[in-house]
């Protein structure tokens, strides 16, 4: 398939693969747009929480993403840097209880398919990346190139631990590890689009390789694919 401005390239797997670190850097690297797509379902969950919603509850909660307007830009950092309602959300979506909600409001399929329509028009000229949970099964089933990473959850939670003090933040290693598994398993045993790799997809498992080695392992991908 041939794109007006590249590949759409498709990085799913579970939360702390190190998916947004490698997809942009690897978008850097080719001069792509990077779309980290976990922001709409948190941005989502920002409004479900901010209108009292019940997350559980579909109707409301496909009423409140029918009613979310996205504006994308594209950052010097290959970020697309993402408006909800005219309004740039930043580090408020990063909250554990954000992210908590977005996993259980993202199980609800009719409002995953209003969301899934804006990362297909933020996407559809390709010279992107995507990373999600089903970029590369649902969103777009005919990206060029699909990479599903994955980690054993102690690393992942290893791994958050030392980004939160890196940021003074204080961490909790089991709470951490427990937060990790409870959304592991609500995103990949949910009915609608489950996290899984796509038949398709390379799997790498990042358990015991560094963030540039990852990224190598992408660029190799995608190299051949371009080959
Ligand atoms: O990747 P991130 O941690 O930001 O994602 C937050 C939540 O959004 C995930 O736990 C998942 O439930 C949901 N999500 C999804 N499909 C995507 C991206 C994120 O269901 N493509």
């Amino acid at each position: 398939m041939s794109r007006l401005k590249g590949l759409v390239v498709a990085i799913d797997g579970t939360a702390g693969t190190g998916k947004s670190s490698v997809g942009r850097a690897v978008a850097q690297q080719l001069g792509y747009g990077f779309l980290s797509t976990g922001g709409l379902y948190r941005a989502l969950a920002y409004h479900v929480f901010a209108q009292h919603v019940d997350a559980a509850d579909s109707q409301a909660v496909l009423s409140v993403a029918k009613r979310l307007d996205f504006v994308f830009e594209r950052q010097p950092d290959a970020t697309l840097k993402m408006w909800v309602n005219g309004e740039y959300l930043g580090n408020k979506l990063n909250l554990d209880e954000v992210a908590q909600t977005a996993s259980k409001a993202s199980t609800h399929a009719a409002a995953r398919a209003v969301l899934t329509e804006k990362m297909r028009q933020a996407g559809k000229d390709g010279g992107i990346i995507l990373e999600g949970r089903d970029i590369g099964t649902v969103v777009f089933p005919d990206a060029e190139v699909k990479i599903y990473l994955t980690a054993a959850p102690e690393v992942r939670a290893d791994r958050r631990v030392k980004q939160l003090q890196a940021q003074g933040v204080a961490a909790d290693y089991g709470q951490i590890l427990a937060s990790i598994k409870e959304r592991d398993l609500r995103d990949s045993t949910r009915a609608a689009s489950p996290l899984k790799p796509a038949p398709d997809a390379v799997q790498i498992d990042t358990s015991h390789m560094n963030m540039q080695q990852v990224i190598d392992a992408v660029i190799k991908e995608i190299n051949k694919y371009a080959a």
